[in-house]
């Protein structure tokens, strides 16, 4: 992958950033979603945003070898914190972590949100925290999306502010995922119940104490849902 041929994951993520947008990518890397992003024209400023010096050089390294120092600036930081008031930055993109993760850097980051209209999250697993931050902090999803590469599979949730409620389904499973159900929808769930099925009845074959009862209790209840909706 480079910001030539970007992965499908990542072209998606970039599919949701409008045109014109002052973007920050938080966890760049490699700088490719806003060297993708500029070389296509579709943005001109981005701020790209590491905490871990190794990607964070490799960012520097690569916005210099496309020549776009002019338009990408690369700064080493934890999270939003990265983000300046004079940068306008009206985007976010935090793509590749974990949903509690995003979520704790939104968090973390919340007054660095004033001037900021979407919130475009990738999570590799437990969107539902995002979707729980979201409710709690005035934001509501305005669009979902699930898609497979490679044999892994990746939500994409899209964020503006407004009010949202969701029910406990839909903050599990996604307002729009749940309603799409498309087939990589099935078989992300399928998937999830068939590993909490082989940990149930592992934990069946084991002792009695409180703890592992209660493990069991939550198996059961996540597999209940997921029987609900598939
Ligand atoms: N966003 C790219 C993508 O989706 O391909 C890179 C994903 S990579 C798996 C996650 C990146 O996030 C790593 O480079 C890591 O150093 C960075 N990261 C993790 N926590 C961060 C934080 N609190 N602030 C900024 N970057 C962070």
């Amino acid at each position: 992958m480079n910001s030539d041929k970007l992965s499908e994951r990542l072209t998606a993520v970039a599919s949701y950033v409008e045109t014109g947008a002052i973007l920050a990518d938080i966890g760049s890397d490699h700088a490719y979603l806003p060297c993708y992003l500029v070389r296509n024209k579709k943005i001109s400023k981005a701020i790209a945003g590491e905490v871990v010096k190794g990607p964070f050089e490799s960012a520097m390294k690569n916005v210099k070898k496309e020549g776009l120092e002019n338009n990408i600036i690369v700064r080493l930081g934890n999270g939003l914190e990265v983000i300046e008031e004079s940068d306008g930055v009206d985007t976010i993109t935090i793509a590749g972590m974990g949903g509690p993760l995003i979520a704790s850097i939104l968090q973390e980051g919340n007054t660095k949100l004033d001037g900021v209209k979407r919130l475009i999250t990738q999570p590799n697993i437990h969107a539902s925290s995002i979707r729980e931050w979201a409710v709690e902090n005035g934001w509501t999803i305005i669009d979902e999306e699930i898609l497979k590469e490679d044999s892994k599979i990746y939500e994409i949730l899209v964020l503006e502010r407004g009010q949202a409620s969701y029910d406990e389904l839909e903050m599990k499973f996604g307002p729009y995922l749940l309603n799409e159900k498309s087939p990589v929808f099935i078989e992300k769930w399928k998937r999830e119940s068939d590993e909490w099925n082989r940990i149930l009845d592992s934990l069946e074959k084991a002792g009695a104490t409180e703890e592992i009862h209660q493990r069991k209790e939550q198996l059961r209840k996540k597999i209940e849902l997921v029987g609900r909706v598939l």
